[in-house]
């Protein structure tokens, strides 16, 4: 589904981010990236998200081109690629003046030009099923955390992107409220959503994961199903990290 290939990144030419990864990602994957902070994870995604310029290497979508730098410090991305690619941020960026069902439609309609009834027919459809459709009519401000999150995934989905990127979305949540978001993402893991998420939580890095990839010094180290990675590491870096952290 996606691989990458050789991809160097670094952010006006000093901080070396990502310095030649490799990863290439099968349509069933659900990816877990695991690795020091300022190890590049976010910014992994953000480049998988074609928010960022890359200084080398390509990215290919499905076997397609998606993402390259061509040399002269120019990155070329596929506009529709990126489309069909939804994520979700550590922070709630709901846009704070709408309510639940226009957070939803906004994009459908003003982007893809769909019809209003429709888009808020497959919005409450969706809320119904994450347990929000009380609040379609609430204000970000109106909700808890995890309730942001959840609305978050679901404005994601009103996309119906072909991959999912989830950035430590729980990380910003009382523990009380980790569990609801996580159900949802192990939901549409169950309907083959392919995903790649950061993630400390280690239950969950180990429920949600097919694959999981420890990347360090912008290079993946380790890279095998969770069993090996988080279980029985062949890395010591991996080892090391996985004894702190978890
Ligand atoms: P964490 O686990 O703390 O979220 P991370 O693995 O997600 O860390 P990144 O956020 O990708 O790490 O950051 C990698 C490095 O790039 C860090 O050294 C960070 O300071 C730097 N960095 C990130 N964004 C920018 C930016 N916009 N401009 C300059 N440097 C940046
Ligand atoms: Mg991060």
């Amino acid at each position: 589904l996606v691989k990458i290939e050789g991809l160097h990144k670094s952010y006006g030419g000093v901080v070396k981010v990502l310095q030649g990864l490799d990863i290439e990602m099968k349509a069933g994957d659900r990816v877990v990236v695991i690795g020091p902070s300022g190890g590049g994870k976010s910014t992994l995604l953000r480049v998988l998200m074609g928010l960022e310029q890359i200084d080398r290497g390509a990215i290919t979508f499905g076997g397609k081109p998606y993402i390259s730098a061509n040399g002269n410090g120019k990155t070329s991305i596929d506009a529709k690629v990126r489309r069909s690619i939804g994520m979700v941020f550590q922070h709630y960026t709901l846009f704070p003046h709408l309510d639940v069902i226009g957070n939803l439609i906004l994009a459908p309609v003003k982007v893809r030009g769909e019809k209003k009834a429709d888009a808020i027919a497959r919005a409450m459809a969706l809320l119904t099923r994450f347990g929000l459709a009380q609040k379609a009519n609430a204000y970000p401000a109106q909700l808890s955390g995890g309730q942001k999150q959840r609305v978050a995934i679901a404005r994601a989905l009103m996309l119906d992107p072909k991959l999912m990127l989830f950035d430590e979305v729980t990380s910003a949540l009382d523990p009380e409220l980790v569990s609801e978001v996580e159900q949802v993402i192990l939901q549409l893991a169950q309907q083959q959503m392919p995903m790649v998420i950061v993630t400390h939580d280690m239950w969950f890095a180990k429920h949600i994961a097919s694959r999981v990839i420890f990347c360090a010094g912008g290079v993946v180290v380790e890279d095998g199903p969770p069993e090996q990675v988080l279980g029985a590491p062949k890395e010591e870096r991996t080892r090391e990290f996985i004894e702190r952290v978890f």
